[in-house]
């Protein structure tokens, strides 16, 4: 019986993940649940999986939880998370957190040791993918990717060298505004941001695929999970979401993974690495897709992606691993002003390349750097942004 540590449980991941649990009762079990504000429905999932500790934002919440179940360990806070993460029992990591916010507990894992990080926070490897990675190697731990296309490129290595890889090729549904020119981006809404043409997910990845910035951090995620230069990842725009990545070899093998679009497939992928287990996913109707569709990001769609590589670029020449932190730090506050209905859409991806600009890249020593960085980038962004109204 494998334990898992689910961060970020009442999210989407966490809670396909919890079904994944559900599925599988002799195999696994939840030992950890967090959950940033949604505490009744953690409570919910106390009762339901009994895991050994909780993690609660609020210190209040916390005292409460305590007084209502007296045989479960309670945290609270960011510094709860990192606690909860080093010092729990469990097998599995799953970090379904979303932002920055991952970052520590990731790392808190990986020193404790002993686990398989399930890593689902993409965050955690834009901003730490140097030190994170380092950090794992040094401790022997594995990390499982749940991206899909992340996972779909890990299956896809399964039994073949990494160093043996000539393209990663990642595919991109192209989010509800493919094919957009710049004056009709002007005048989408919120709403439209948050309909997703193929994933349901939570709001700030749904907006980061939006302005497709989503794919430029997943470039951003392979170079660090796959250790690849930056010149052998591509991007394909795929809107069916069937193709859920694909790998080319030194030989011109192309191997790809197709499937559902379905997150518990990646989520159980990586609870049962290196094994698989039966799921009830649906079956892919490949006669009844009839064709698969591919084409290049242009337009609208590259400026992600070039700003993805510019600061992949900074990383490889210079080590000037800040700038993916700026890019990912002023991202979050973008979206939480764009969530709040403070900037239009467009205000995104400008107000990020103005950033990048007037940015000087260097070096990173420790999780620190990042955070300072970090809080650096959202403070620039709430001081030009924050008595906007649009
Ligand atoms: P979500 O917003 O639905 O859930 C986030 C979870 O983290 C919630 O449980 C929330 O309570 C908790 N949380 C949020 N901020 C926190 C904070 N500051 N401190 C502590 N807890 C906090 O997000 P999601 O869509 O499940 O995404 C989670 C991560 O997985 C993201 O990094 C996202 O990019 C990645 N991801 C998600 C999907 C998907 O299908 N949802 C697919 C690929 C990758
Ligand atoms: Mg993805």
């Amino acid at each position: 019986m494998k334990k898992v540590a689910i961060f970020g449980s009442t999210g989407s991941i966490g809670t396909q993940a919890l079904s994944v649990i559900a599925s599988n009762p002799r195999r696994v079990k939840a030992a950890v649940l967090t959950c940033k504000s949604r505490v009744d429905m953690l409570r919910n999932q106390i009762r339901r999986f009994r895991p050994e500790a909780v993690v609660v934002d609020r210190k209040e919440d916390a005292a409460e939880l305590r007084r209502e179940y007296r045989d479960l360990k309670v945290f609270y806070g960011a510094d709860g998370l990192e606690e909860a993460a080093g010092a729990m029992d469990y097998d599995i990591f799953l970090n379904a957190l979303v932002g920055i916010a991952g970052l520590r507990p990731t790392m808190a894992a990986i020193k404790r040791g002993a686990v398989t990080i399930a890593l689902a926070n993409k965050e955690t490897l834009v901003t730490g993918g140097r030190l994170v990675m380092r950090e794992a190697a040094a401790s022997g731990v594995p990390v499982v990717p749940v991206d899909s296309e992340h996972s779909a490129v890990f299956q896809c290595l399964a039994g073949n060298q990494e160093n043996s890889i000539r393209r990663i090729l990642l595919t991109a549904s192209g989010g509800p505004f493919r094919g957009y020119d710049r004056s009709r981006l002007e005048s989408v809404t919120l709403g439209d941001a948050l309909i997703h043409p193929t994933w349901k997910m939570g709001r700030k990845i749904t907006v980061d695929s939006a302005t497709l910035i989503n794919k430029g951090f997943e470039v951003i995620e392979a170079k660090w999970l796959f250790d690849v230069d930056a010149s052998c990842i591509e991007v394909a725009i795929h809107p069916q979401s069937i193709v859920h990545s694909l790998v080319e070899f030194e030989d011109g093998a192309l191997l790809a993974q197709l499937g559902v679009s379905d997150m518990k497939a990646p989520i159980s992928y990586a609870f049962s690495w290196p094994e698989r287990w039966a799921t009830d996913s649906r079956t892919l109707d490949l006669i009844g897709t009839r064709s698969l569709y591919f084409e290049e990001p242009a337009g609208e769609a590259r400026r992600s992606l070039d700003m993805a590589y510019r600061v992949l670029r900074e990383i490889q020449e210079s080590e000037g691993d800040s700038s993916a932190v700026v890019l990912n730090g002023a991202d979050e506050a973008l979206v939480e002003l764009f969530l709040a209905g403070k900037i239009p859409f467009v205000a995104i991806l400008d107000t990020l390349e103005d950033l990048l600009d007037k940015h000087t890249p260097r070096g990173i020593e420790s999780i620190e750097d990042i955070m300072d960085i970090d809080l650096e980038a959202r403070t620039t962004v709430r001081e030009r942004w924050g008595q906007h109204k649009i």
